[in-house]
């Protein structure tokens, strides 16, 4: 069986690590083995140059979280993380401070960045980093190309224009998450690039052989949505052959953690887990999905959903540890040929 899986950072690492957990089997001789191929595409809208590094967050935290070097308690960046760099950067007064660049993560920038002058691709880059970390997964960027989200905000310095309107500007997508804790109302998100970005090697095929498309709990703005806003992408999956199932990162009308809210607000869908179905809306209906599952705790919306032609169930949807994420995975599993 082949599954391919769209990903942001820590909610669809998460997801992935429980749904490799669930496809693995071991054999009473101990040795084991896999029942699938997993290909991960995972959103590169949140790549960031930061002192002259290439930065991927949501590609690292897939291949840390994966590889078994991911920090558990922060869940991005690397455990036993120190950030000597980060202070001395501060010293010198050079800016972004709000950045967390971990100096063993550093390293990981360091042999992108290089490798990318030297003329490799990002796809060819990410799997020499894999070919380390052993994620267990084939790990493909959306693109090999710039596409870089960007946040249209009031000029958080109070200027205004001649009318006397505040004015807006364009920030960095990390300077509006990081810094200012996505608090400043976004406008709009642009992401820089991508009328003119490619699909990466391989991720269009993926795709079309998926026996399985998996949209994992990852946010639908920012992270999903970034994927499928790069040219052929949702073209790819509305006429693939394999269902697509998701599974809502949104519980109980608010984001499992981090701030989905705030992105959903700028796009003007609600916060729940009904209104992020249909968002992506019923692939029956030219949209993107078969089957959509939400949380117990909102069970109350799966006639909503049908209703929209998506079939749905309600599980529990909190990935506490990788044997209830695996459960998840389980659930999303039984979508084929169901
Ligand atoms: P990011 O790039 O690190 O922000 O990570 P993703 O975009 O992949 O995932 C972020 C989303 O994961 C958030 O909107 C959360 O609501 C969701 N999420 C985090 N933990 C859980 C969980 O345990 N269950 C569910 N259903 N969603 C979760
Ligand atoms: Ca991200």
């Amino acid at each position: 069986m082949r599954i391919t899986a769209l990903a942001g950072g820590i909610g669809g690492s998460r997801f992935i690590r429980g749904l490799r957990a669930q496809l693995t089997t071991t054999h009473p001789d101990g040795s084991g083995g896999t029942t699938a191929e997993v290909t991960v595409i995972g959103n590169t809208g949140d790549d960031i140059w930061v002192h002259g590094l290439r930065v991927c967050p949501d590609l690292d935290t897939v291949m840390y979280t994966l590889g078994g070097g991911i920090s558990t308690e922060r869940g991005w960046g690397r455990e036993g993380e120190t950030f000597t760099a980060k202070a001395e950067l501060a010293g010198y007064g050079v800016e972004p401070t709000w950045f967390g660049l971990g100096d063993k993560d550093i390293a990981t920038h360091l042999v992108r960045t290089a490798s990318l002058a030297a003329g490799y691709s990002l796809t060819e880059v990410t799997a020499a980093l894999c070919a380390r970390w052993q994620p267990g997964v084939t790990l493909l960027p959306m693109s090999d190309d710039r596409a870089e989200t960007h946040v249209v905000v009031d000029d958080p310095s109070g200027a205004r224009d001649d009318s006397g309107r505040p004015m807006q500007i364009a920030i960095h997508f990390q300077e509006w998450w990081i810094k200012y804790r996505a608090a400043l109302p976004a406008h709009s998100f642009a992401i820089i690039g991508i009328d003119t970005a490619k699909p990466a090697p391989g991720v269009i095929e993926a795709i079309e052989n998926a026996d399985l498309i998996i949209f994992p709990p990852s946010n639908p703005v920012v992270s999903i949505g970034t994927i499928l806003a790069v040219p052929g992408i949702a073209a790819a999956i509305r006429s693939a052959t394999g269902p697509v199932v998701g599974v809502s990162p949104i519980v109980g009308g608010a984001p499992v953690r981090g701030m989905a809210d705030s992105c959903l607000q700028a796009i003007g869908v609600e916060t729940s887990a009904a209104a992020v179905a249909a968002h992506y809306g019923a692939r029956a209906d030219g949209g993107l999905l078969d089957v959509w599952l939400v949380d117990e705790q909102d069970a109350d919306v799966v006639e909503t959903v049908r209703a929209l032609g998506i079939s749905c169930r309600a599980i529990p949807l909190m990935m506490t540890d990788v044997a209830a994420t695996a459960l998840m995975a389980a659930e999303c599993l039984h979508s084929v040929n169901s």
